[in-house]
């Protein structure tokens, strides 16, 4: 009997493959062993912890599903549901367990929750009307016994295809940590791969080989995979910067350093490390990138150095925050190191010999009258519109590129990162009522495509706080949401059918509100915004009698409203 009890306990070490296996990469701070792999599968990652993302830094792992939805999803380890969030875009359908050792996990992206879970959402759906929803249920509501099915995995909110995307917290601070520290083991034979390497020179008289603007410094490959610049000239305040991924067994993706280090005359002068933050941080990532070159090229250059605005915990104390004066004459090795969490690591070596010279290729600025002081309240009008920036809106003091042509205006152009919103007006008194009543503000992408930005109207003019920069104008919009019936038709019987799925779409300012009704009564329509559809469960229903009316009312941004009518037979 005995022989029998351990090969049980093997088979279940293979089937939760990943995690719990040996302490190998478990970190004193963290408890090992204790959080189960979410899924029934073994652990195949899509995105790491850390990872840089747009706007955020990664908050967990992206777990692959096997490129499917429904799959069980399972309680890492028993607790509690002390939240539930269920939004179009974001985390979707996402649940929060809170875990008696002082760390909660999240699972987001879901398709739906286990029946229990479910009937508790619902009913506070109906009770409040609507489908987007946040709760926060007591310790004895809902309690999760460990790998107990929480749910099935989807691929809802602002997920790019099916997977489960899977954190843990600090109960306490909410600060996600990196799940690997807790001993989860994922397979990784393969080192990062660095890319680029961009030099930065970052004074008056500074320059890496004549250069004084960004500059891509050409590599070689050494046998051992490693990397080399040729010998490059330079004076004054530089910094380095890279563009690499790290790939994982088993999966193509792209994934993300654990850590990265530059050292310069064998000093470490800069560390990163993927281990913790706080979500308050997040923006900063815009400071740890090449913003303006992601802006143009959308290359991600992971700079090793830290401005004295960026305050990123994800950052290890070092020397002179990364800055490295070069002096004349002398001679410097800087090393830059990047590593997964199983320390494969790839290395750049760049010789680096002193010299002033006279520089050849100047980053030249373009001044225009409206001059941004970062420590102060800057307001500029023109034209009729006018932009307001609060103080501490950017990062730094730049001339602002603002010109209004043709009833748009050009807020400089999205290569600069914003630390806060800032308002934009435009006066409107020249337009009559019903003209004001569909117009709204909307943003010009590069490629002229328009898009409607929150628009406050007063009487004599509108405004928009946004965190973009670049071209806006007015653009009216008197055109209905256009609603269609997908799975069924008026008048018929749906007796054998499990749900009602509608179309709904707006090509102009873009909907705002939906609301669904059956015998004049609130239903809850699930929509899905990336398949422009509203789906109700005939099921979350008994129907006594055998003809009913269902009402779809859309509503887009300016107030105008699409109204569908249809009967529909069903008795049970
Ligand atoms: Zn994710």
């Amino acid at each position: 009997m005995k022989v029998r009890k351990v090969i049980v306990i093997l088979i279940l070490c293979c089937y939760f493959n990943g995690f719990s296996q040996g302490n190998a990469n478990s970190n004193p701070l963290y408890p090992a062993n204790y959080f189960n792999n979410p899924l029934e599968i073994p652990l195949v990652l899509s995105g790491t912890f850390g990872e840089l993302r747009s706007n955020h830094f990664h908050s967990g792992l992206d777990i692959k599903t096997e490129g499917r939805e429904g799959l069980n999803v399972v309680a890492s380890a028993a607790g509690y549901v002390s939240r539930i969030k269920i939004a179009h875009w974001g985390y979707g359908k996402a649940i929060y367990i809170t875990h008696p050792n002082g760390y909660t996990s999240v699972y987001a992206h879901l398709k739906k929750f286990n029946k229990r879970i479910e009937a508790y959402i619902k009913k506070q759906q109906y009770a409040k009307e609507s489908f987007e929803i946040q709760l926060f249920p007591s310790a004895t509501t809902l309690p999760i016994s460990e790998n107990e099915i929480i749910a099935l995995s989807g691929n809802s909110g602002g997920s790019g295809g099916p997977h489960l995307h899977f954190e843990i917290r600090d109960t306490k601070t909410e600060k996600p940590i990196n799940p690997m520290l807790f001993g989860i083991n994922i397979n990784d034979s393969k080192k990062p791969r660095i890319n680029t390497l961009i030099g930065y020179s970052l004074s008056e008289e500074a320059h890496i080989n004549k250069i004084s603007k960004p500059t891509q410094i050409s590599l070689v490959q050494l046998e051992n995979g490693d990397l080399i610049s040729k010998n490059i000239d330079a004076f004054g305040k530089i910094g380095f910067g890279i563009n690499a991924y790290d790939q994982l067994d088993g999966a193509y993706n792209k994934n993300g350093l654990y850590n990265l280090e530059m050292k310069v005359n064998g000093e470490k002068m800069h560390e990163f490390n993927a281990s913790s933050f706080s979500f308050s941080e997040s923006k900063y990532i815009n400071l740890l990138i090449d913003y303006e070159r992601f802006a143009n090229l959308k290359q991600r250059i992971q700079k090793c150095f830290v401005e004295p605005s960026n305050k990123l915990s994800l950052y290890k104390k070092s020397n002179e925050n990364g800055y490295i004066n070069i002096e004349d004459g002398l001679n410097y090795n800087v090393e830059i190191i990047a590593k997964d969490f199983k320390g494969n690591s790839q290395r750049i070596t760049i010789p680096i010999s002193g010299k002033k010279d006279s520089i050849l290729v100047k980053d030249t600025e373009t001044i225009t009258p409206y001059e941004i002081n970062r420590d102060t309240f800057n307001k500029f009008s023109l034209n009729g519109i006018t932009v307001a920036f609060p103080k501490n809106t950017f990062y730094n003091d730049f001339y602002l590129d603002f010109e209004v042509k043709d009833s748009i205006a050009k807020v400089h152009s999205p290569t600069v990162p914003l630390h806060k919103n800032y308002t934009l007006t435009f006066d409107v008194s020249n337009y009559s009522e019903i003209e004001k009543k569909q117009l709204y503000i909307a943003s010009i992408n590069e490629k002229g495509r328009s898009q409607y930005e929150t628009t406050v109207k007063k009487d004599l003019s509108f405004y928009t706080s946004t965190k973009k920069l670049g071209k806006f104008t007015l653009i009216s919009d008197n055109v209905k949401p256009k609603i269609k019936l997908l799975n069924f038709k008026n008048e018929q019987w749906l007796t054998n059918s499990n749900s009602l799925k509608v179309k709904i779409s707006d090509n102009e300012s873009g909907i705002k509100s939906y609301r669904g009704e059956i015998d004049g009564a609130w239903i809850l329509m699930e929509y899905e915004p990336k398949k422009n559809m509203l789906v109700y469960d005939l099921n979350d229903k008994t129907f006594s009698t055998a003809k009913h009316n269902l009402k779809v009312t859309v509503t887009d941004n300016v107030g105008n409203v699409a109204t569908i009518n249809t009967t529909f037979f069903r008795k049970k």
